[in-house]
């Protein structure tokens, strides 16, 4: 989690690079430690995180205007162009947050259903699709009420990016380091690998699933939310914390330098959440019970970004540590993710039986083919809109026509607009998919190196920590990684 930064009277004589870097990383630490207290359920002061934001922008202002353009590394000057409007962006991610809650709702035998509780109602309503329905082509109408603000929020990024001579599409490519041919491809061809066993599973397990066949309100959360419920009893006395302490731990890995709070909270948010707020010294995980299986994986997702931070050389730049773009920060995260849910971790650590063991891994598949088809539209809909510079009803039309093209499944054209992921950042989407091929490149290459039980072994901790997490966003990625999507569609596929 980035969130920018600056330095009281943004005006004031700013200095050569280091002195700002060191000024953008106080404003970072403060910004963050607000948004970590929000998260946390803990009381947090709205006007602080306002104050910043224009403290951050003035900083970027004057920094870039003081610095030579060929004095910045490019990350940093990326980062710095999109904080020249920080306050705007601020304000009307606030407005998009409010809006999320209060405007796009609607109401089910009296009780409100907003884009913020959608999933919860979806949960309770599982078994009863006719409520759901209703709901989400409610939801789907009212959504356009968020339309403006959505299409002001992607305008001021590509106003404050122009000028300086950018664009956010091309920014993405940068920071990703892959070229637009080849981005294009990759989302694309992986969606549609997928599509013919998507759809042929789906067909077998939805009735186990949900009772029925798939429709398009039957979105990836509610399959998320229960797929893996058969196997909540088995992982409800798991201490999965120390499960994971014991694991990375045989890998040379400190989970005590990670800060975790698994107290319950009111406000407290409910998926667990890492934060890095002083790489690598101040790293900090939320996390708090809801689904024992869920839970489990995704707190050792958010592990992976902790332990990534961390293993961070404290003497690397600013940019270095901070500004690691997604597709590299997610590789860490699906790394542990996937680790935790092996074959290996789940037999051997969990004692699992290998009927259950079949079945788990069955429902993982599926729920991967899944991700891969559903984030193929979404990925291609962001690389479309700011290539072809589309309108928001251009783009509602083409998300109608991605979604029956990878999935197979036509969605209303609003649908991205009320997604959390696609709607509220600039890309980000393909990111997901980057890292998951990524993933299971740096998997064979530990593999070929150290043999396929490399996670019991010091060496293969240690080699991951000097080769790909220490160096932060300067990790090479080129040694370990060309982007061929076999290994990951491998596994996934027959
Ligand atoms: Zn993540």
């Amino acid at each position: 989690m980035y969130l920018p930064t600056i330095e009281k009277g943004g005006s004031e004589n700013v200095m050569e690079l280091s002195g700002w870097t060191a000024k953008l990383e106080d404003l970072e630490v403060s910004l963050s430690k607000e948004f970590y207290k929000q998260y946390a359920g803990l009381p947090y002061d709205e006007n602080v995180m306002v104050e910043h934001s224009a403290r951050f922008q003035g900083l970027c202002r004057e920094g870039l205007k003081q610095i030579g353009r060929d004095e910045i590394p490019e990350l940093l000057f990326i980062h710095a162009v999109h904080g020249t409007e920080e306050v705007s962006q601020t304000r009307l991610k606030n407005q998009i947050y409010k809006k999320r809650n209060d405007d796009v709702a609607v109401t089910f035998n009296g009780q409100k259903v907003d884009l913020n509780s959608v999933r919860r109602f979806n949960r309770e309503h599982i078994d009863d699709p006719q409520a759901r329905k209703s709901v989400f082509d409610g939801l789907m109408g009212e959504a356009r009420r968020l339309t403006s603000t959505l299409w002001r929020r992607f305008q001021v990024t590509r106003e404050a990016y122009e000028k300086h001579a950018l664009e956010p599409l091309g920014v993405y490519l940068v920071e990703e380091g892959i070229s637009l041919k080849k981005l294009k491809e990759v989302v694309d061809q992986s969606a549609r690998r997928a599509k013919p066993r998507f759809e042929s599973e789906s067909e077998e397990l939805s009735p186990e699933v949900i009772g029925k066949e798939m429709e398009y309100f039957d979105d990836l959360y509610v399959y998320r939310h229960r797929i893996f419920e058969p196997f909540d009893s088995l992982f409800k006395d798991v201490d999965y914390v120390q499960e994971m302490r014991r694991i990375t731990g045989r890998l040379g890995f400190d989970m005590d330098k990670v800060d975790i709070d698994s107290e319950p909270r009111e406000g407290k948010y409910s998926s667990p959440v890492c934060f890095g707020i002083q790489i690598p010294r101040d790293v900090r995980i939320l996390y708090q019970k809801t689904s024992p299986f869920g839970d489990y994986t995704s707190f050792a997702h958010e592990l992976g970004h902790g332990l990534h931070f961390i293993s961070v050389d404290e003497d690397r730049d600013f940019h270095e540590r901070y500004l690691i773009p997604h597709g590299i920060a997610e590789i860490f995260s699906t790394l542990f993710e996937h680790l935790a849910t092996s074959e290996e971790i789940l037999t051997e650590e969990l004692s699992i039986d290998e009927d259950t063991l079949e079945e788990i891994l069955r429902r993982g598949r599926f729920m991967a083919l899944y991700f891969l088809t559903f984030y193929g539209a979404n990925s291609m809909l962001k690389i479309r809109f700011w290539e072809e510079r589309l309108t928001m009803s251009e783009a509602d039309q083409l998300y109608e026509e991605l979604t029956q093209k990878y999935m197979g499944i036509r969605y209303p054209g609003t649908y991205w607009q009320t997604h959390h992921v696609v709607s509220m950042n600039d890309l980000y989407a393909p990111s997901y998919l980057l890292a998951e091929i990524r993933k299971s490149e740096l998997l064979g290459s530990l593999r070929g190196r150290f043999g396929d039980d490399w996670w019991k072994k010091k060496q293969a901790g240690s080699f991951l920590r000097e080769e790909f997490l220490s160096p932060g966003a300067s990790i090479d990625l080129g040694s370990f990684s060309c982007l061929d999507p076999e290994p990951y569609l491998g596994g996934i596929l027959p």
